[in-house]
């Protein structure tokens, strides 16, 4: 259902520059943008992302399927923009009419369910997917869901993933809020399944479950000294200086000059610029108070990124590494790492190579740097005297120029650091009562229905971190929690998931 701007519209054109696909008019270049008393939506061409309800600063965008009675009325306005357009040809130029063609709004419909009445969802989990699968739920008038969240705050890797100073993203949390702004949603902090209740409680209580619990710890890197003193993961730190309960307590030695993070991701890529940036600048953001104060006594001078591949198959995106190279990182890399296979013809990785090449001719400013290293892989963490990390042990590689891959030269080197952090991508965990891929950390399912061998598990399905692995942006969830509504509104309309037999329960309800 399309998006609606509704009566607080400021036209201050935010939105329209937010919106991927160009659904929104009059734009600030359009003849008629000062004398229109507000700014449409097209029906037609919008893709219901919600970029613009996050850009609008005065709220005054809804999805059309959550619009109050009282603002029903702009669904028509939006739409009757268009349909002027399209009958206007003197007053706008043909291009804009080719560009806006019309389609009728859609009205929400239920979810017909065998013997009729309200559809009962549980949700395990408020983070991106479990939010993003809600809304989708949500558009249909006669669903109900509720949500259980473990923590006393919800929206998960939204809160507590994401970096402080990423405040873009962060104001994905805004539009989070406003979909738990609906009558039909109750998110049940402090409310923990397998702990505070069972899987098979809400099986019996609910018409379908949605398990969204993400991925709640990460890869563990196999080599000696990975349990020495002051080895951590990225997801560890991640959670500390994002003040995540679960992490409150961990202390991390920033006395010395040299950090050593293993993976080139872009959690890899926040943990370095958190490490090197100025914490005044970080001390008016979300930063944890623990971690603000730690860092303002750090004594790290380098924060060394090292991957095992070359600067070719670097896993951080060219986004994340345009961000650091233009806004203000001390960034460097040595000139000799950025050996690459020929001229790479993949465009995203030509201007990947384009940029490191700048940052190694650029001289580092003195204060902390980041200093990429490639074609490194870990053997070692060796420890001090104290059993204690002091350093990493790296097998050189070289690229392969026949495979395109990369092999071992047979050399090694150490690299100081007392403080090591592995970086090497998150992992989901095991869930009692549901099947599990330790391989790849996912609750096996087959678009979003939890498959236990080949047999489908009634009323049980999965989206997220735990269902795709983890990978992708908070976005991402938003087509993948679709995906796996579609499977549920299925198995519901074709009477394949049981009633629920006792009556819908109410337990403390705080946000
Ligand atoms: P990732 O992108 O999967 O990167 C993992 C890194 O660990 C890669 O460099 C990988 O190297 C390396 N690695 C894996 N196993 C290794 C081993 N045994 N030894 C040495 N290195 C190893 O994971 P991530 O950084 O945790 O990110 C997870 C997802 O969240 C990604 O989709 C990411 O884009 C997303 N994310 C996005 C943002 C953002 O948009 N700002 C921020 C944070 C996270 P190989 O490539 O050689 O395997």
């Amino acid at each position: 259902m399309p998006h609606v701007v509704t009566q607080a519209c400021c036209a201050d054109a935010s939105c329209v520059y937010a919106c991927p696909v160009n659904c929104i008019h009059p734009t600030p270049d359009e003849p008629d943008f000062l004398t229109s008393e507000m700014l449409y939506i097209d029906p037609a061409t919008c893709v219901d992302c919600g970029a613009c309800v996050s850009a609008c600063p005065v709220g005054a965008i809804v999805p059309g399927h959550r619009i109050e009675p009282q603002d029903e009325r702009y669904l028509e306005i939006n739409a009757a923009h268009y349909e002027e357009i399209a009958e206007s040809p003197v007053r706008f130029p043909v291009d804009a009419k080719l560009r806006l063609p019309l389609a009728p709004i859609s009205k929400p419909k239920p979810i017909e369910v065998p013997g009729g009445g309200d559809v009962r969802i549980a949700i395990v989990g408020s983070g991106p997917s479990a939010m993003y699968a809600a809304d989708e739920l949500l558009r249909h008038p006669n669903v109900h869901v509720t949500m259980y969240e473990r923590l006393d705050k919800p929206f998960g890797l939204a809160r507590y993933g994401v970096a402080p100073d990423h405040l873009s993203t962060l104001k994905v949390m805004a539009l989070f809020d406003e979909m738990a702004r609906s009558s039909r949603l109750d998110i049940l902090l402090g409310s923990e399944v397998g702990r505070d209740l069972a899987l098979d409680d809400l099986r019996r209580d609910f018409h379908g479950v949605i398990y969204a619990g993400g991925a709640k710890t990460d890869r563990r890197l196999d080599i000696p000294g990975i349990d020495l003193e002051n080895v951590a993961s990225a997801t560890e730190f991640v959670g500390w200086y994002n003040g995540h309960p679960d992490f409150a307590g961990r202390v991390f030695d920033l006395s010395h000059r040299r950090v050593v993070v293993i993976g080139n991701g872009n959690v890899a890529l926040d943990v370095a610029r958190i490490l090197t940036s100025d914490p005044e600048d970080l001390a008016s953001t979300s930063i944890s108070p623990t971690a603000l104060a730690a860092l303002r006594n750090s004594n790290v001078e380098e924060v060394l990124v090292v991957a095992r591949r070359g600067a070719a198959d670097a896993a951080f995106t060219l986004p994340e590494l345009v961000g650091l190279a233009d806004r203000g990182a001390n960034v460097t890399v040595d000139p000799e790492l950025l050996t690459s296979v020929g001229s790479p013809e993949d465009p995203t990785i030509a201007a990947k190579l384009e940029i490191l090449a700048e940052l190694s001719q650029r001289t580092p400013r003195s204060g902390p740097v980041i200093r990429f290293g490639f074609l490194r892989s870990p053997q070692e963490i060796v420890a001090d005297a104290d059993g204690s990390a002091s350093g990493v042990t790296f097998g050189i590689n070289r690229v392969d120029p026949l495979r395109g891959g990369v092999e071992p030269t047979g050399e090694s080197e150490t690299v100081e650091a007392s403080l090591v952090l592995t970086s090497i991508g998150y992992k989901g965990v095991e869930v009692p009562g549901l099947p599990f891929d330790g391989e790849r950390g996912v609750i096996p399912n087959a678009g979003g229905r939890v498959v236990d061998g080949d047999t489908p598990m009634t009323g049980v399905y999965v989206t997220g971190w735990i269902k795709r692995g983890p990978s992708g942006f908070i976005g991402t969830n938003k087509s993948d929690s679709a995906e796996t509504v579609a499977q549920l509104r299925t198995d519901l309309e074709a009477g394949l998931l049981s009633v629920p037999t006792t009556p819908k329960r109410r337990r403390l309800l705080s946000r």
